[in-house]
């Protein structure tokens, strides 16, 4: 569909000193303080097509609100169609947990297989709008996968950058997709620091996490999703896998311009944190009440997704906990394979470990009193279970 989009695009401003930067040039950090750079839109225009009804006539993909979302010509739009996900009540796992409203927003079902579809549809989109041809990606194992693919939806060129041990199904991804691909010995913030030296020579676009303003606008639908699958209501607590975060920081602006618009009030889930033990810095930094994450030493876990020792944005990551009144906590790989099994087989919903890990976390919350058994609680799955076949029932 060629034509302008209704998008209400503003500007583009650092999310710490402020300073403002042109929405129509390719953005990657401040250029003043260095920090993460966030879409700022006219809410106040964009409330008056953004509405319950209209949305019920939009397109079934998270390109429904087109209002809050950057790109400004239709045919610019590099889309699989994804997010509008499945939200599932789970009253039999729920019971299991003694929890009396439980859901979870399946993922799962995302082009590629994990949410990282939403981040990427968006970021490529906004690159292919202002010209770019070339990308780089350093990642965990599923943004990778998700860049190869929606470049060759686009029909430009991806570098990804992954940890030599990530899940092969990942890996496979990317070459099958026409990526290129470089196994990297060290971690995701290792495989930043080569993307980063290569996009500087080659002149590809870098897309780490939150070091470009639009992945979080993809991600950032999850939270419009929940409000309009639960009828314009929030619900209390939101548990998610957290590695750089973008999916915590992307909903919880979300709620932010849903309320600007008038659209929900000023209550707000409680943001929580679930890490693996072996790689937690957001829950050390919140335990410990600072403002800033330290990086975690020798990260290891099962869920390569939230195996991520440094996030970019930690302070907006702990700031969304705080005010939420929020919480954060550790699982461990144990009980991650433990909650696979629980959730596959009460649910028959098919989780990654990474969405496995928000059901433990929440046993163990509600367990000791930290989390109301009886509120709306919603868990996060990312990802389809079928990445793992390391983690898989084969015998
Ligand atoms: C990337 C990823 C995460 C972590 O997401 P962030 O928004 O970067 O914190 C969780 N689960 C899966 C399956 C992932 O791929
Ligand atoms: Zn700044």
């Amino acid at each position: 569909m060629a034509g302008d989009t209704i998008s209400k695009l503003t500007h583009i401003e650092c999310s710490i000193c402020g300073e403002h930067h042109d929405p129509e040039a390719v953005q990657t950090i401040c250029t003043t303080c260095g920090r993460a750079l966030v879409a700022r839109y006219d809410l106040e225009a964009a409330k008056a097509t953004l509405t319950r009804e209209a949305l019920g006539q939009r397109v079934a993909s998270m390109w429904r609100y087109e209002e809050v979302m950057p790109i400004r010509r239709r045919e610019h739009i590099v889309s699989l169609g994804e997010g509008m996900t499945a939200l599932l009540a789970t009253p039999r796992l729920g019971a299991r947990a003694g929890a009396s409203d439980l859901w979870v927003k399946d993922e799962g079902s995302n082009p590629t297989g994990t949410f990282k579809a939403r981040g990427i549809s968006a970021a490529l989109s906004k690159a292919v709008e202002l010209g770019v041809t070339e990308v780089g990606m350093p990642t965990a194992g599923n943004a990778g996968a998700a860049t190869a693919a929606y470049a060759a939806r686009a029909g430009i060129a991806a570098h990804v950058a992954m940890p030599a041990d990530t899940p092969a199904a990942m890996m496979d991804e990317v070459r099958t997709y026409g990526g290129s691909l470089k196994l990297i010995d060290g971690l995701i913030s290792d495989a930043g620091a080569w993307i980063a030296d290569q996009a500087a020579e080659r002149g590809w676009f870098a897309m780490a996490t939150l070091k470009e303003p639009y992945r979080v606008e993809g991600k950032k639908t999850m939270g419009y999703e929940l409000w309009e699958q639960f009828d314009g209501r929030l619900p209390d607590a939101i548990l998610y896998p957290t590695g750089g975060g973008t999916g915590l920081i992307g909903m919880w602006k979300a709620f932010g311009e849903l309320e600007a618009m008038g659209l929900i009030g000023s209550e707000r889930p409680r943001m929580i944190v679930v890490q693996s033990e072996g790689c937690a810095p957001i829950v050390r930094a919140y335990d410990a009440g600072a403002d800033r994450a330290e990086p975690w030493a020798d990260a290891t876990t099962i869920a390569p997704g939230i195996r991520v020792p440094v996030a970019f944005a930690d302070d907006l990551i702990l700031q969304a906990v705080r005010e939420s009144n929020g919480d954060a906590i550790t699982v461990s790989d144990n009980e991650i394979r433990n909650a696979i099994l629980e959730v596959t087989r009460a649910e028959g919903i098919d989780v990654c470990p990474e969405g496995a890990a928000t059901f433990a976390g929440m046993q163990k919350l509600i367990a000791g009193g930290r989390l109301d058994a009886d509120s709306r609680i919603v868990l996060f799955n990312t990802g389809t279970g079928l990445k793992h076949p390391e983690l898989r029932v084969t015998a």
